[in-house]
């Protein structure tokens, strides 16, 4: 079966939920045993629910992985991850813009509890090989990244990586799996921020995983239950709900960011714009090897670069809500600085580029005439 229809059926079976087109929402904590010492194959919610299993069985199916695994948000999915793969003693080398959630979690949180946390400009592969310890376990890629949308090259990390004895982890948020499967270019592990594309409509926090290695599964799997920052059934229907529809909303994401970063490198008050689908970015060749199109978010960088420029052009817009977060239908703009990296030291920002007059646009689905026009509007005096 092809991406878009295994999207839509796969992970639930209508004949053994009363013939419910739709999965029903299991609104329980648990479930009834017969007698004692029955085996279940669900007995509390924390456990498994068979809402939350059509969305891991769907999620696995989409990755071409063996197992999915839920959470309440991604950020519990990436801890769930980190946790299963370290111990005190133990090193991630993460690629060096990641996500300012999981910067935060791994020197905030990782680090003091003994797990040793570096960083790594991994746009060339060769960095890495220096950058491996004899305490690495674990490497932590995102391509492409957040906000600046660099790409790491995962077939060759992941071969250096493995020659080490060095698990792979591949945050896949911003390319979901209609555009790229790191399992099949040789990760080991995807986690999701499916609050963003996969749920896609701006109304659900939650976090899946996918894995086809039994241990790995069985450890993340121990620390899902043990911990328990599981998902409840209306987030996975929710998520569930998005995803069948995660194709067509991909296709579109990426026609009208194509139309909408070629049309901001004409701007005279644009510095720089960065999207892996313009020929000048640098990431550019790799994103067309291992990515089937370059995605919905574009970065630019105003020519007054200060924080007031880019707060007068946020709020001129009509279309483009402020929010934090990405993905969803609608058109969102963020001021990475002071909002998904504001967790992010101001030394560390500077030296990755994000700057106060960065802004990041997650493109939505809305009529490409009308994003145009309100881009334009905001851009003048
Ligand atoms: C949003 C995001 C996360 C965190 O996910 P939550 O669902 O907000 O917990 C992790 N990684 C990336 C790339 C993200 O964009």
């Amino acid at each position: 079966m092809k991406f878009a229809t295994r999207a839509i059926h796969i992970g639930y079976q209508s004949a053994d939920h009363n013939r419910a087109v739709m999965p029903p929402l299991y609104q329980t904590s648990a479930f009834a045993y017969d007698h004692i010492g029955e085996s279940m194959p669900y007995v509390y919610a924390r456990s498994g629910n068979p809402t939350r299993s059509a969305l891991e069985d769907c999620l696995a199916s989409l990755e071409e992985a063996r197992h999915g695994l839920a959470f309440a948000s991604g950020m519990a999915a990436i801890d769930a991850v980190l946790r299963a793969c370290l111990k005190p003693g133990d090193e991630v080398i993460a690629v060096a813009d990641l996500y300012g959630g999981a910067y935060r979690l791994m020197t905030r949180l990782l680090a003091p509890a003994g797990i040793k946390v570096s960083f790594a400009d991994l746009r060339d592969p060769a960095q890495l090989e220096a950058a491996i310890t004899p305490a690495t376990r674990l490497l932590w890629l995102e391509s492409p990244t957040n906000p600046l949308l660099g790409m790491a090259d995962i077939p060759a990390l992941s071969r250096i990586a493995h020659s080490h004895g060095v698990k792979v982890a591949v945050d896949n948020t911003f390319a979901t799996p209609y555009l790229q499967r790191p399992l099949t270019l040789g990760a080991d592990i995807v986690v999701h921020s499916a609050t963003k594309y996969l749920a896609g409509h701006s109304d659900v926090l939650l976090g899946l995983v996918a894995v086809s290695d039994d241990k790995l599964y069985h450890d993340i799997r121990f620390v899902q239950n043990s911990a328990g920052a599981v998902p409840g059934p209306q987030d996975c229907f929710l998520t569930l709900r998005g995803i069948k529809t995660l194709a067509l909303r991909m296709e579109r994401h990426c026609d009208n960011a194509e139309r909408v970063a070629e049309w901001l490198c004409g701007q005279e008050r644009i510095a720089e714009v960065f999207y892996p689908g313009l020929p000048g970015h640098p990431g550019h060749a790799l994103a067309r090897t291992q990515m089937k199109r370059f995605g919905g978010i574009i970065s630019i960088r105003l020519k007054d670069d200060s924080r007031e420029a880019a707060s007068r052009f946020a709020k001129r817009l009509r279309l483009f809500v402020l929010a934090e977060s990405l993905g969803g239908v609608e058109s969102l703009i963020n001021h990475s600085y002071t909002m998904s990296h504001g967790s992010m030291p101001a030394e560390n920002k500077a030296a990755l580029g994000i700057l106060e007059g960065g802004l990041r646009l997650s493109i939505g689905i809305e009529d490409i005439d009308d994003l145009l026009a309100d881009l334009a509007q905001a851009l003048q005096d």
